[in-house]
């Protein structure tokens, strides 16, 4: 199945259900995907494809190509909601990340100041001090948990080190709360293997997680686009209101798009 790459350092605006007139920031090459996950789904295709151009992006080039981009919306008079680091990949790998945050913020602050800062990450990278406080110092730091299992975070979402749920917790608990989580449902036989993210057991599990994390909103999503694995279903938005009704009874703030 065809994906598709962010060929510039700045893209959009795109409008979001999510996120609204949500203007992206890519800290990653622009002609391939580069990220310490492979997942099964992942709009920009494997890892493995189009390894041609590893260069990141200098943080002088992320800072001028946002102002510009920023000036240019201001006087169109056109409408940003949300300035939205995601992009061919983990947008946390990049080396200045902190600095790149730091700057937007000024940025956005001068330009639109009632722009949101948002983040998607696979929080992976949570060990890093530099990134945590990043992190927290933005509006809205997205993080991923597709399983609560670590055999089928491994089948789904194929990370290039030793996952380790334990510690992905422990490490989204220093946010205390103060984060958005964020979860693919999907199902399908992968490596010989029936997964599907509704099932009673992993649901039970999510649910779990969810309360003792206490996210102050969570998105669950399921496929959308073109995966680089093909024969992945979708679940449907009925299906995942069903999963979500216990959270949304505790008062739970969620999101699903189908
Ligand atoms: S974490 Fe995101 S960018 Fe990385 S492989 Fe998964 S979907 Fe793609």
């Amino acid at each position: 199945m065809s994906t598709a790459l962010f060929n510039s350092i700045i893209f959009g605006p795109i409008k979001s259900r999510r996120l609204g007139n949500s203007l992206g920031v890519n800290l990653l090459p622009a002609y391939c995907k580069f990220c310490n996950f492979d997942c099964i789904y992942c709009e920009c295709g494997w890892n493995q494809e189009r390894r041609d151009d590893n260069r990141l992006p200098s943080f002088d080039e992320v800072a001028k190509a946002l102002e510009y981009k920023l000036i240019e919306a201001k006087e169109a008079n056109t409408p940003i909601d949300t300035i939205t680091f995601s992009g061919n990949g983990e947008p946390t790998l990049h080396p200045d990340f902190e600095k790149i945050i730091d700057k937007t913020i000024k940025l956005r602050d001068c330009y639109f100041p009632n722009a949101k800062v948002s983040v998607l990450s696979n929080a992976s990278m949570l060990a890093k001090e530099s990134v945590v406080r990043a992190l927290k110092c933005i509006d809205n730091p997205i993080l991923k948990i597709d399983s609560t299992s670590e055999e089928i975070v491994n089948i789904i979402n194929r990370p290039a080190f030793n996952y380790s749920l334990a510690e992905i917790k422990s490490r989204l608990a220093q946010f205390n709360g103060d984060f958005i989580l964020q979860t693919m449902f999907l199902r399908g036989e992968i490596e010989g293997k029936l997964i599907d993210s509704t099932s009673p057991e992993l649901t039970e599990k999510w649910i779990e997680l969810v309360r003792e994390l206490s996210p102050r909103r969570i998105m669950m999503y399921t496929i959308d686009r073109d995966t680089p694995l093909s024969g992945l279903q979708k679940v449907s938005v009925e299906e995942m209101e069903r999963i979500a009704a216990p959270l949304i009874a505790d008062g739970f703030d969620i999101q699903i798009k189908g």
